[in-house]
């Protein structure tokens, strides 16, 4: 299959990798010059559970520069960048390309939907983790699943064909019609987890030291589930609950990337994890008082980072 990765930072990276080496005919697709130049040299740095290795054999070129159309898009670029990212492809994508969204947040559908027609648009869901290292070079540590479905809801054979080869992989992705219960509910976490530790500059596992920390994370979980659950998604807050606080007993030292953009004075994707959560509840009339002053606290670090 020829695959296309929209974004290939961290996780397009990895993705694009892990699937050059099953054999899919893959290109990256990105803007960032330095980690193209990287793997165009000498190929891409994989370290996974499975070994640190070069992958070659992907093409990694601006999507202006591109002259394939490919079978799948795989968008895995920030939230914000979609938009943009998506109108730099105009050329590339036909009526038979599928493009698929697997980005945090809310409002994925929707973005790419208006590039395409939505029976040309899965959606999903993953827990697999990466960072950047460098230029050409990505980490991945443990393991992930992800969940697909078509954006239209239909139980379709394209859909499967897709999930296969994701697994095929070693990407562990299931064909799955609860896909908006995982997303939802991962929308909770990052709600919760990404915010607070972005806010404070604590890591994971410090949110934890205090029990405020857990607190304030269940209080967020409460209200995204109420939401979600306005919305006729049965999301499940004691499992968003147990995840958050195997994260911060496990995930040792871990920044969210939230955190990381604070950090680094970068634009958050709070707008489609909070920001969406706080406009949902304003439209069902469900109360988000912690979500929202989360909200506006990191909106209030990134005007800051922008100022100076
Ligand atoms: P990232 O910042 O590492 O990668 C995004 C890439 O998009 C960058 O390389 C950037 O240069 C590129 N980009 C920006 N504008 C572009 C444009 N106009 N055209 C082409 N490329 C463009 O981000 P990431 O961590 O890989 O996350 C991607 C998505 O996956 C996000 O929605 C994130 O929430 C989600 N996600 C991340 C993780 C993780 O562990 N990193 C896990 C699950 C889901």
């Amino acid at each position: 299959m020829k695959i296309a990765i929209l974004g290939a930072g961290a996780m397009g990276s990895l993705f694009g990798g892990l699937l050059a080496e099953s054999g899919q005919d893959v290109t990256l697709l990105d803007i960032n010059d330095a980690h193209l130049q990287a793997i165009r040299a000498t190929g891409l740095r994989l370290e996974t559970d499975s070994g640190n290795r070069l992958v070659s054999g992907l093409s990694a070129c601006r999507p202006e520069q591109a002259s394939i159309q490919p079978d799948l898009l795989l968008v895995f670029t920030k939230s914000l960048s979609t938009a943009a990212a998506l109108a730099g492809t105009a050329g590339l994508i036909g009526p038979r390309t599928l493009l698929l969204t697997l980005q945090n947040g809310l409002g994925n559908v929707e973005a790419v939907s208006r590039f395409v027609a939505r029976e040309q648009v899965l959606i999903g869901m993953t827990t697999w983790p990466a960072d950047l290292v460098g230029p050409g070079h990505v980490h991945s540590h443990g393991l992930g699943v992800i969940r697909i479905m078509a954006a239209d809801q239909r139980e379709r054979e394209d859909v499967k064909q897709v999930a296969a080869i994701l697994s095929a992989a070693g990407l562990c992705c299931t064909a799955d019609q609860a896909v908006w219960k995982a997303i939802w509910e991962k929308v909770a976490f990052n709600a919760a987890l990404n915010t607070l530790c972005a806010v404070t500059g604590c890591t994971v596992d410090q949110l934890g030291a205090a029990p405020e920390g857990m607190a304030l994370a269940s209080a967020i979980i409460g209200e995204v589930v109420a939401v979600a659950q306005a919305e006729g998604i049965d999301a499940d807050a004691a499992h968003c609950r147990e995840t958050v606080a195997h994260a911060i007993a496990h995930h040792v030292g871990h920044e969210p990337s939230m955190l990381q953009d604070v950090l680094a004075g970068r634009a958050t994707e709070v707008g489609a994890i909070n920001g969406a959560v706080v406009e949902k509840g304003r439209h069902h009339r469900v109360a988000t008082p912690h979500t929202q002053t989360l909200l506006m606290l990191v909106r209030l670090m990134e005007a800051k980072a922008q100022a100076t």
